[in-house]
């Protein structure tokens, strides 16, 4: 007899589940983003098939292409969008995704505001935070998200978090626990940290969203 295949999507949901029984919380309190970008939709059914319902892309037109038969396939597929957005694809945005995790400066505030009163369809967002103050990332600086925030709310945006990506190659956990803290500051739920090398460690520091690629998919060419 053989037994059930092991996949690294059991082993990313036991580890998840694992990780939020140290840290006290509820594993279904974390919702697993599978980051498909560059993988194409053969590597994604797989997943469906398995129930994931929500993946992660970093690019419209990609996004676009692929997913629209996915979509067709399996109902009820949430799509979060959790790379760098230019204004002027907020519409096509706004339209495809079902959670943007990377508002961060009051233009792309405003090219929101403008596509979601268009179609009146209310996309829920994560204010992407440049946690570590680095020069090429995309993200807001700590100093300007309380007023990022007021605009947010003035155009009744449905802002439900904070979103970061560390800087690499040092210790992600203090990164972590400032935007817990930040998020906890603003009266923000939602906390979307934590990718294929730090997901537990998210997990411990308050996660809600892990944005989770490479363990899954393995390496992106
Ligand atoms: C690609 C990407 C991920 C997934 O990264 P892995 O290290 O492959 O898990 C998560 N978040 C963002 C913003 C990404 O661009």
């Amino acid at each position: 007899m053989t037994g059930p295949v092991h996949t690294p999507l059991d082993d990313i949901r036991a580890r998840i589940a694992q990780a939020a029984r140290i840290a006290r919380r509820a594993p279904a309190d974390v919702t697993l983003v599978a980051v498909s970008k560059t993988h194409p939709a053969e590597a994604i059914r797989p997943l469906i098939a398995a129930g994931q319902t929500v993946f992660g892309e970093n690019r419209v037109q990609e996004a676009q292409a692929k997913w629209a038969p996915l979509r067709d396939e399996q109902a009820g597929l949430e799509l979060h969008l959790v790379g760098q957005l230019q204004s002027n694809k907020a519409d096509e945005a706004v339209a495809l995704f079902d959670c943007i995790h990377s508002l961060d400066r009051p233009s792309l505030l405003t090219a929101l505001a403008r596509a979601m009163d268009k179609t009146g369809r209310r996309v829920p967002l994560f204010v992407q935070v440049n946690i570590g103050a680095e020069e090429q990332k995309g993200g807001c600086a700590i100093a300007d998200l309380p007023a990022l925030l007021t605009e947010a709310r003035a155009a009744e945006l449905p802002v439900i978090g904070l979103m970061c990506v560390p800087p690499a190659g040092i210790e992600a956990a203090p990164f972590f626990a400032l935007l817990d803290k930040l998020a906890a500051d603003h009266g923000l739920a939602g906390r979307s940290m934590g990718m294929s090398d730090d997901f537990e460690t998210a997990i411990q520091l308050g996660a809600t969203h892990v944005r989770v690629g490479s363990a899954l998919f393995g390496a992106r060419a």
